[in-house]
């Protein structure tokens, strides 16, 4: 690791963000998006279904009204007829021929029209006048209630009676009928067609409505018709509390919703149509459950694959940020070697510039801050200074006391010089042997005489017994130079180390435990002045 990436890869740290959670966040809401869309689009698909089933049966509801429609309308118009020719052409009692022509008439359109089971003339005591039986059968209808109908109420209009059971043929029916009036007003009679059940039975069957779906014919007072799956029970049953009569009653004469059936249970879309002219409602349904079969299937197939989709998605997330687990571990290892080895390369710097005895600057670090001072000191204009010395018979210590005390003494003497370069910028270094420099930036001769002395009165306050030294005790010589530098290049910093050690050789010369200091502007030293203990010192 370089020293310049260190603090790039404190930035990257800092703005690294806990990625894994956000993964987790981003898959989440992918799932729940598809599932969204999937739901969504399903229950579209639901709409555009219940939608499409309320048009097909609100058609069918329409078709059958126009059938139902049609039948009631040849009935109205046999009946018309048949009125017109009793009341007018007959009006003065029915002859034998005259009932034989009606009774053939009656039978034609018996014949010729499928939906009408039979044409009747009652007389006023509800005798059967005039049929359209083959065989000649004779009954009263008095006691039915188109009958009683028409004998109490004089209106001419065409009476829609309940469904019945035929006294003729035992066929189940739906009685349309009119009252025939005598010349003087009173009541003449009914003229009666019925409408086969099971002609409509038929029609009805054409139609698909699925298994559990229904037709169904009523008159709009709430009495059923007919009910496809057809049970003769029903007939005539009132529903007018079932679900049709209920929305007939409230939503008028047209309508489509989906309700439950009362008679089976069964949830149906129904739609039902009142009839244009007569009193018949006609509905057809279709089981909500046959309507939505389809969709049902759609949406297990769709859920399988989306569920699928989801499940792939789950799987390749979760391998996904055991990855980015494994990296984002990789990563904290990494970063984690980084700094160690960062550490290490400030202790091995620091190593590789210290001196192993006595903890100050070595050499090496000695001559490259020589260097940097020296240029800097040159190019700012401002004074530098070096001090270099050099315990006085040390030699003679060694002998004496060994070299393992000798190790012990330029500890201490190391300790006193490092104590004596105060100033951040100041570098205590051990230059070789019991040979020591204190490199002084921005120092006037003053200033480093002042370093020098104290230093050396430091050492000598020590007090370290030096039996061969003539003051009894260890004692330091030193040299300092102090001046600006001027020239340029190299060996220029390296002239200062020559003028201090000429300065150190003067004072060892000059007796020893002295200071020697000399001002120069790269060029000889200035004669030097020396000092001992007991000397004031002046440069
Ligand atoms: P002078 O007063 O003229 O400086 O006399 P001196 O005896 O100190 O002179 P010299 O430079 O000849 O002697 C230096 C001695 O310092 C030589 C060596 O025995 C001793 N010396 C150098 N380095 C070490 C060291 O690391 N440990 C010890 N114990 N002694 C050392
Ligand atoms: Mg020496
Ligand atoms: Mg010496």
């Amino acid at each position: 690791m370089t020293p310049s990436s260190a603090p790039r890869l404190n930035h990257l740290n800092k703005i690294r963000r806990p990625v894994i959670g956000r993964s987790i966040a981003l898959l989440v809401g992918f799932c729940a998006l598809l599932i969204g869309i999937h739901g969504w689009s399903l229950w579209t698909a639901r709409q555009g279904q219940l939608e499409q089933s309320a048009a097909s049966t609100s058609n069918m509801a329409r078709a059958l009204a126009a059938q139902a429609e049609t039948s009631l309308k040849i009935a109205d118009a046999i009946l018309g007829e048949t009125v017109e020719r009793i009341e007018s052409d007959e009006r003065d009692g029915l002859d034998g021929a005259e009932k034989q022509r009606l009774h053939r008439r009656f039978m034609n359109i018996e014949a010729s029209t499928a939906e009408i089971h039979g044409v009747f003339f009652f007389g006023p005591d509800g005798r059967w006048d005039v049929t359209s039986l083959k065989q000649v059968q004779s009954g009263n209808n008095a006691d039915r209630e188109y009958f009683r109908y028409h004998q109490s109420h004089t209106d001419r209009k065409t009476h829609v009676g309940q469904p019945v059971r035929s006294r003729a043929t035992g066929v189940m029916v739906l009685p349309v009928s009119r009252r025939i009036d005598n010349p003087d007003g009173s009541f003449g009679g009914v003229a009666l067609v019925t409408l086969d059940l099971r002609f409509f039975g038929a029609f009805y069957d054409r139609f698909d409505v699925g298994r559990s779906g229904t037709i169904l014919l009523s008159t709009d007072e709430g009495r059923l018709v007919y009910r496809r799956p057809f049970k003769e029970v029903q007939v005539g049953n009132d529903i007018r509390s079932g679900p049709i009569y209920q929305m007939y009653k409230s939503s008028g004469p047209v309508g489509t919703a989906m309700l439950r059936s009362k008679i089976d249970g069964i949830e149906r879309l129904y739609s039902y149509r009142h009839l244009d002219n007569y009193p018949l409602i006609v509905a057809s349904a279709q089981s909500k459950d046959e309507i939505l079969a389809g969709w049902w299937i759609a949406v297990v197939k769709m859920s399988c694959v989306v569920a699928f989709a989801v499940a792939m998605l789950a799987w390749g997330g979760a391998r996904m940020i055991r990855q980015i687990r494994i990296r984002e571990r990789l990563e904290d290892e990494l970063l984690l070697a980084g700094t160690t080895l960062q550490q290490h390369n400030v202790s091995l710097k620091a190593l590789a510039e210290s001196d192993g005895l006595t903890g100050l600057g070595n050499r090496r670090l000695f001559e490259a801050t020589l260097e940097r001072e020296v240029g800097r000191a040159r190019r700012t204009s401002t004074p530098f200074a070096l001090v270099l010395t050099d315990v006085d018979f040390f030699k003679k210590y060694n002998d004496r006391y060994g070299h393992v005390a000798g190790d012990e003494c330029l500890r201490q003497v190391g300790a006193a010089i490092g104590a004596g370069a105060r100033r951040p910028a100041d570098l205590a270094a051990r230059y070789g042997g019991e040979e020591f420099a204190v490199i002084l930036p921005d120092t006037d001769l003053e200033g480093a005489l002042a370093v020098a002395e104290s230093i050396r009165a430091a050492v000598a306050a020590m007090q370290i017994a030096h039996a061969d030294s003539p003051t009894g005790h260890v004692t330091l010589s030193l040299g300092v130079i102090a001046g600006h530098p001027a020239a340029d290049g190299q060996g220029a910093a390296h002239g200062w180390v020559s003028a201090a050690d000429q300065l150190l050789y003067g004072a060892k010369s000059g007796g020893r435990n002295r200071t020697s200091g000399a001002w120069r502007d790269d060029g000889v030293p200035a004669p030097a002045e020396c000092a001992t203990d007991e000397q004031s010192f002046t440069a």
